[in-house]
């Protein structure tokens, strides 16, 4: 039986490997000539960061930050705290930003600036999922997977209360499941 909180499938596994495929095609041939630095924001930011760094041909290597923004648990606050920080300096490194899903923008535009005062070379963001109606700051998103509607999704990376981040497949949550959340 289907888990009750998992609405609609909003993009199949086979998309997902498909376009992240693209992703690191397009990635792999603007960075020719450089080495990347991946930058993954954990915990969302996990299975696609692993099937992503798989699919470049260039010079890579990882690193791990962790923030948690205050607020319910399925709104961003904007107030956002370090709970990990990156094993190692970035200056003068070509850092990619691998996200899961920008919603506000309110994380991403505090990890921008927290980055960007580090003086790496070049500073990108990729994002596997966006949800541009929800937008509340604006900054430029060199890479985006795929555009949402205004869904709480889970699956691949993404919970709900920690759960569901298995999933190989993105999904809807039932609006039961939004209400018993919030
Ligand atoms: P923002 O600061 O852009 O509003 O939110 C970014 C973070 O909120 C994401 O990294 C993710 O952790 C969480 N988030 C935003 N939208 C969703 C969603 O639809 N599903 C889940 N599971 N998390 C989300």
């Amino acid at each position: 039986m289907r888990d009750p909180n998992i609405g609609e499938i909003l993009i199949q596994a086979d998309e997902l490997q498909a376009r992240i495929a693209d992703l690191g095609a397009e990635i792999s041939a603007d960075y020719a000539d450089r080495e990347i630095l991946l930058v993954c924001v954990l915990k969302g930011a996990v299975p696609f960061v692993a099937d992503l760094m798989r699919r470049l041909t260039v010079p890579v290597e990882i690193d791990f930050m962790a923030v948690s923004s205050y607020g319910s648990s399925t709104r961003s606050s904007g107030v956002v705290r370090i709970l990990k920080d990156l094993d190692a300096p970035i200056e003068g490194r070509h850092v990619v930003i691998v996200e899961d899903i920008i919603d506000s923008g309110l994380t991403l535009q505090y990890l921008l600036r927290n980055l960007r005062s580090r003086e790496p070379a070049t500073l990108e963001i990729c994002s596997l999922l966006t949800k541009p109606s929800r937008r509340e700051v604006e900054f430029p998103i060199r890479y985006v997977g795929f555009e949402l509607p205004d869904r709480y999704a889970v699956g691949y990376g993404l919970d709900l209360a920690q759960r569901y981040r298995n999933l190989p497949y993105v999904a809807a949550l039932t609006d039961e499941a939004i209400a018993a959340a919030d």
